[in-house]
């Protein structure tokens, strides 16, 4: 199969592009095990559905998935506890909210406003915690679309963000004590910070998002890996909820469904096209990364990616 050399020059472009960015993020110092990373780490991976990996930069470096598994755990409790039980607990809407801000379950409603923010993902793992082993199954469906049967977990992270996750316990309790959760606050959090601390590189995501962006079909195997339904709810919400508060800009500015995980990476899907990834630790003060959105912006700009390209927009 031929390489596509725009796709490759674009990449290196990208690449040297989002490096002069770099220092103006700072990595995440509120789980004190991710203060650890190097804000100058730079990688990136592009896989089309034609099976070609484009790899660039710290491509092998490891990180935790973090926010990005709320895509994982949507799609698991949708498996696990059908889209009836799932959306009785958890809306669609975006809030214009930070991630992990509780001020939405007492003012607006009690339920959390969508999947992709803290409280809906703690939400949407105790739908998870019906399967009998919430575990294993979630890893499994990971690594499964991943493409890579060695994924484990970070468990140092996990140590990390038990210890420091005390918003993470109050939402939890709060929505307990509303019902929206079924098991207790405790062991629903720690599901969550498990599945958060999962560690990837961006060509696990990168394979995972051509997944997304193949509509539920492996292109390269022709297997029916997530039925079309629930990918289709995926990218919906990766849209409009998926780069937290800066959803509408990211959107403007890149259109690409992609989410963001606090670990440093951004995974994208381009319809039909190809799924892609990037990550560097050094967050905006959102909490994206800002080297992985200035490749994905600048990928986007130069290859036409962008889901209405056609309109004029700008890199600035
Ligand atoms: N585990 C992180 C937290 O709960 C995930 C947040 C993120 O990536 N935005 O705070």
């Amino acid at each position: 199969m031929a390489r596509n050399e725009l796709i490759e020059k674009t990449l290196t472009d990208a690449m040297n592009y989002a490096r002069t960015f770099l220092h103006t993020g700072k990595v995440a110092t509120y789980i004190p095990e991710l203060a650890k990373g190097y804000p100058d780490k730079l990688g990136a991976c592009v896989i089309t559905t034609d099976g070609e990996i484009y790899s660039a930069g710290d491509w092998h470096q490891e990180f935790t998935i973090q926010s990005i598994s709320k895509t994982l755990t949507l799609i698991m409790a949708l498996q696990t506890a059908g889209y009836d039980r799932v959306f009785s607990k958890v809306g669609v809407e975006p809030t214009g909210d930070a991630f992990n801000s509780l001020v939405r379950l007492e003012t607006k409603n009690t339920h959390p406003l969508n999947p992709m923010i803290n409280a809906g993902a703690i939400a949407t793992a105790d739908c998870c915690m019906n399967s009998k082993d919430p575990f294993g199954d979630f890893l499994a469906l990971t690594r499964k679309l991943c493409r890579r049967n060695t994924i484990h977990l970070d468990e140092a992270v996990f140590q990390s963000e038990k210890k420091a996750g005390m918003r993470n316990r109050s939402m939890a309790y709060l929505m307990q004590g509303d019902n929206i959760l079924e098991h207790d606050a405790e062991d629903v959090v720690d599901l969550y910070f498990w599945m958060c601390s999962l560690s990837v590189n961006v060509e696990d995501l990168a394979n995972y998002a051509l997944i997304l962006a193949n509509n539920g079909v492996d292109p390269r195997t022709g297997e029916t890996l997530l039925e079309d339904w629930i990918v289709r709810i995926v990218k919906t919400l990766m849209v409009t909820c998926g780069m937290y508060d800066a959803s509408g800009e990211f959107a403007m500015k890149v259109g690409i469904p992609a989410k963001s995980g606090v670990g440093g990476g951004i995974m994208g899907t381009v319809e039909r096209k190809m799924g892609l990834a990037a990550f560097n630790p050094a967050l905006d003060p959102k909490g994206n990364s800002v080297g992985a959105y200035r490749v994905l912006e600048y990928l986007s700009h130069y290859l036409g990616l962008h889901y209405f390209s056609g309109s004029s927009y700008t890199v600035s």
